[in-house]
């Protein structure tokens, strides 16, 4: 069954492009004489029968996984415009560097005078988010955002613990724009997650705040600029008001592309933040593969981070502090995803400073001519955001039934990848659109372009449309079945029978 599969067919597992015999490489015999296995391992360990490896020549093996990799659109083949989610290019030199034998084949174990190198690594890219951030400390640990959120919430609720007001301040307020992680993560730590609304501008309401806000409340979770691509520019005056009723800020900074080098969350008055490396800095993400979400707090929040910490001793070597008495306890195994550190890491040197700072203002001015080109097409109903905007499809609908939905599905056909549709909540047919600093003016125009030319068909040949996509692999999935009932585990049609 080997070859390129032709259309309609199903692209056959590589087990079931096996030959036995055939081989990737074909090595010398060696002259050596060779320890039997049995001698170095103890035999219950050893299997009882050989592994059931695919065996196939190395150029089927990259032919297979190259088609593989095309049958699904991603950011190196073109413009990923997933709003909130910040498909940027990821540099290859990431790659480079996180590939280091040095980095790549660490242990964690390694006792620490031998993982010098790593354990600076981490220090300076804490060091780093520090900086951006105008946070006092940070640490690594956690996997994702949405485990950063439950570290942050942890926080929160060590922090009042500790105040004697643990089993008061039961309420954490999010906005309506919010990401489902916010409120989600909330209720998961036992706390009462409480949506307030937003306004004609999409900005928090402060009287809606106001009227929320007692001693019972733990804290605010808020993004800015919020979901809606819109700067919170009342956040001054939401801190003060949520700290002097004793609560605490929390920013989710998934996504910092439009703030980074420009304004800090530590001098708007937030207590807690979370990063997305695998967003902000540029590491690859989707499909569920490692992620990290550091956590940067203010000092009266410090000593409840999970242990251990990176530090640096006084005789300039760097190691893990694990004697902090009133840390919440260990969030993750070992220190968090490492690799993904390294990714960022480099991303943040090789841009340096000013090239951080300029990142961001790419990444709004990418947006901004994005958001000129489509808003004659497509409604805004809280106008341009910053680095992100947040259309509608509303009129399109009325005038056509053509939902955002099918204009997601039509672009797969332009060879696009959809924006974030149906999110925020709070905007009907939501199509929320975010370019990212990494895309050409061109690429920009040609995305525009499509979008302008579906707008057309939408008029013109709505069956078209309503049925696309017409040239992927796959056409319409059944979505809801495709996430709830995952298959992703192939078995040997003898033991399938069995
Ligand atoms: C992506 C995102 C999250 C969640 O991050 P994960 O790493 O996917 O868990 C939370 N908040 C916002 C605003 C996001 O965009």
């Amino acid at each position: 069954m080997a070859g390129f599969p032709l259309k309609g067919e199903t692209t056959p597992t590589i087990f079931e492009k096996s030959e036995s015999g055939r081989c990737g490489t074909s090595m010398t015999r060696t002259d050596v004489d060779t320890v039997p296995l049995s001698d170095l391992v103890p035999g219950r360990h050893l299997r009882s029968e050989p592994a059931r490896l695919p065996e196939v020549p190395e150029n089927e093996v990259v032919r297979h996984y190259t088609e593989l990799s095309l049958k699904n659109h991603h950011v190196d083949r073109a413009l990923y415009p997933l709003g909130s989610c910040t498909m940027k290019y990821n540099p290859k030199v990431n790659e480079a560097t996180c590939r280091l034998g040095g980095f790549a084949g660490l242990h964690p174990f390694t006792p620490q005078a031998s993982a010098q190198g790593a354990l600076r690594l981490m220090y300076e890219l804490a060091e780093m988010l520090k900086e951006i951030a105008g946070m006092d400390e940070v640490t690594l640990q956690p996997a994702a955002g949405a485990q950063g959120e439950m570290t942050g919430v942890l926080l929160m609720r060590a922090y009042h613990d500790a105040n004697g007001e643990g089993t008061t301040r039961r309420r954490i307020l999010f906005p309506d724009s919010a990401h489902g992680t916010n409120p989600a993560t909330a209720a998961m730590a036992g706390f009462d997650a409480e949506e307030i609304p937003s306004n004609a501008s999409g900005r928090v309401d402060l009287d809606a705040l106001r009227e929320n806000l007692d001693e019972t409340v733990a804290g605010l979770m808020l993004t800015n600029p919020n979901t809606l691509g819109v700067f919170e520019s009342d956040i001054l005056e939401i801190s003060r008001l949520v700290h002097e009723v004793g609560g605490l800020m929390y920013m989710d900074g998934a996504n910092l592309n439009a703030l980074m080098g420009v304004t800090r969350p530590g001098d708007m008055g937030y207590d807690i933040v979370h990063f997305n490396l695998h967003k902000t800095f540029s590491t690859p993400h989707g499909g569920g593969g490692p992620g990290s979400g550091p956590v940067g707090v203010k000092k009266h929040l410090a000593a409840y981070l999970p242990v251990p910490k990176v530090v640096r001793r006084d005789d300039g070597s760097y190691g893990l502090d694990w004697d902090r008495p009133e840390s919440f306890g260990k969030l993750h195994g070992f220190y968090g995803n490492f690799g993904v550190m390294v990714r960022a890491y480099t991303y943040m040197r090789m841009l340096g400073c000013r090239g951080i700072r300029e990142t961001a203002e790419a990444a709004v001015l990418n947006n901004a001519y994005l958001t000129v080109l489509l808003q004659d097409d497509f409604d805004l109903p809280y106008g341009r955001g910053m680095h992100e905007s947040v259309f509608s499809g509303t009129s399109l609908k009325k005038r056509t039934d053509i939902k955002t939905m099918d204009v997601a599905k039509r672009l797969l056909d332009y060879g696009f990848h959809a924006p974030t549709v149906y999110f925020p909540l709070n905007v009907p047919e939501a199509l929320m659109t975010e370019p990212t600093e990494t895309e050409t003016k061109e690429e920009l125009e040609r995305y525009a372009a499509a979008m302008k030319a579906i707008a057309g068909e939408a008029e013109t040949d709505p069956e078209m449309v309503a049925t696309a996509p017409h040239t992927t692999p796959v056409r319409r999935l059944d979505e809801g079945r495709a996430a709830r009932q995952l298959d992703l585990k192939w078995s040997f049609p003898e033991d399938a029978e069995a």
